[in-house]
């Protein structure tokens, strides 16, 4: 049974898997290496693909707007160096194969950029209007830094439509091993709050919650403490909720905080909800107060194998690769390298795959902690424990979606509600017969999609 039901601030389901927190917990954001080549993704949000704006041999400015769409759900892309197009090529792309990029030959490697926003003494929210607030973060190129990438844009802007109400910023960072929000939180505070306030006044929102995991009392008391201090104390409120994964889950922020429901299928603004990551809140504040864009990001660099782990700030667009050597590079026992952190990172085999707005970690794991992804254990039936119903957040039959999709009954699959599920892995993380339960979803979920645009092509 899950206890966790019963709390206001939790949600059912899921699973506590060991945090690894410790080894990057105390690492400050400091720079991260000086990029001599970066390769700016065309798609790195949710949304339509942008186009170049410049071509090979182009000089370009630090800041500068190198792709763009017309697009409403879009985002633009900016270089994070200055230099010179070396080529519009493919690169590897952790989620979608492979996707155009703007690859930057930097003039210089150094020295690597500081974090340097300070939100002014005099900022007062109350100078800008909704509108400006819109545009200076649809201009930055801001999108969702908690992993979706979804453009901010279009969540924080009025829609007399869909009239939002609540405003969630998420400080859960569930996944194991990730510390940047935490990070952030501690030494970024007032710049949060300050891009929390704009974006209540864009959004509309009346009521605030920053919510924080219980196991990070320092972030809690930092947060309260600032609000306190800058008079906001009333009007946003922080809410510890239970350390439990996936926690920082929209959805399953929404209901631990609000104890709504997000209907399946249907996203958090159709019930008045706008939910922003804390990182998200703190670029909010730098694009909207000094018209910075978002250039550069703090990864948690992490996992046994890591020489120097920690939380670095850096570039877009530069590789993985060259993250891990300026990291040190990694020990022997080094098996797998994951883009984001071990439940719902993708692995990645390219070390040459650039970082994205949304990649907040790049996680090295041993092939000892990789056993659950059968190199060393055996898949055997279904046993009908239940484990993975139990384990659900949103309240699926996994192993009988799985079961489906194994058969290509796709149909079926879609009648178990295949779509409605987060792919956060629990179900996998908790099956004791070693089934990739979660593997088998999302497969279905890119086949169903498959057909979708085959079906609507064909219809053209
Ligand atoms: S079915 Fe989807 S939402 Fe449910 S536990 Fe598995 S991965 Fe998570
Ligand atoms: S947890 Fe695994 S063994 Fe248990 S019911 Fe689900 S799929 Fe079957």
């Amino acid at each position: 049974m899950n206890v966790g039901v019963k709390s206001r601030f939790s949600f059912p389901g899921g699973v506590h898997p060991p945090g690894k927190k410790a080894l990057t917990s105390e690492s400050q954001v400091q720079p991260g290496p000086a990029a001599k080549q970066v390769a700016v993704m065309l798609s790195q949000h949710i949304g339509a693909v942008c186009r170049p704006l410049v071509k090979k041999a182009d000089v370009v400015k630090a800041g500068q707007k190198i792709g763009d769409s017309d697009a409403f759900v879009s985002s633009p892309v900016h270089s994070p160096v200055a230099g010179k197009v070396k080529e519009v090529a493919l690169r590897s792309h952790a989620v979608l194969g492979r996707v155009e990029a703007i690859v930057i030959e930097a003039d210089d490697e150094g020295p690597a950029k500081q974090p340097s926003f300070q939100v002014p003494a005099d900022f007062d929210v109350g100078k800008y209007s909704a509108e400006q607030i819109c545009e200076a973060v649809r201009e930055s190129g801001l999108v969702g830094m908690g992993g979706a990438g979804f453009p901010t844009r279009v969540k924080i802007e009025p829609n007399p439509q869909m009239p939002k109400d609540n405003l969630i910023i998420n400080g859960c960072e569930c996944e194991p091993y990730i510390t940047c929000d935490y990070r952030i939180m501690l030494e970024w505070t007032n710049q949060i709050i300050a891009g929390v306030k704009l974006a209540r006044r864009a959004s509309g929102c009346s009521h605030v919650f920053i919510g924080i995991e219980d196991n990070k009392p320092q972030a809690i008391e930092v947060m309260n403490a600032a609000l306190q201090g800058s008079g906001d104390g009333d009007d946003i409120e922080v809410v510890p909720v239970k350390t439990k994964y996936p926690q920082g889950g929209e959805r399953q922020l929404i209901r631990a905080v609000l104890k709504k429901n997000v209907p399946s299928g249907s996203i958090p603004p159709m019930i008045g909800v706008v939910v922003l990551n804390v990182a998200t809140a703190a670029a909010l504040a730098e694009a909207v107060i000094s018209g910075i864009p978002l250039t550069h990001r703090v990864v948690t660099v992490t996992g046994e194998p890591v020489n120097k782990p920690g939380n670095y700030y850096v570039p877009i667009g530069t590789s993985v690769g060259d993250l891990i050597e300026f990291c040190g590079g990694v020990s022997e026992d080094c098996a797998k390298v994951v883009l984001g952190g071990p439940m719902m990172g993708i692995a990645i085999a390219d070390l040459t795959t650039p970082t994205t707005k949304a990649a907040n970690a790049v996680t090295v794991l041993t092939k000892e902690q990789i056993g659950r992804a059968k190199f060393d254990r055996r898949v055997t039936p279904c046993i009908r424990c239940g484990r993975c119903l139990e384990a659900c957040p949103e309240n699926l039959n996994p192993t009988r979606i799985a079961h489906a999709v194994k058969y290509n009954l796709l149909d079926v699959a879609e009648r178990y509600c295949m779509s409605g599920c987060i792919e956060c892995g629990c179900c996998s993380y908790v099956c004791p017969a070693n089934i990739e339960i979660t593997g088998y979803i999302k497969t279905g979920k890119i086949f169903v999609a498959r057909q979708k645009k085959k079906m609507a092509n064909s219809k053209k």
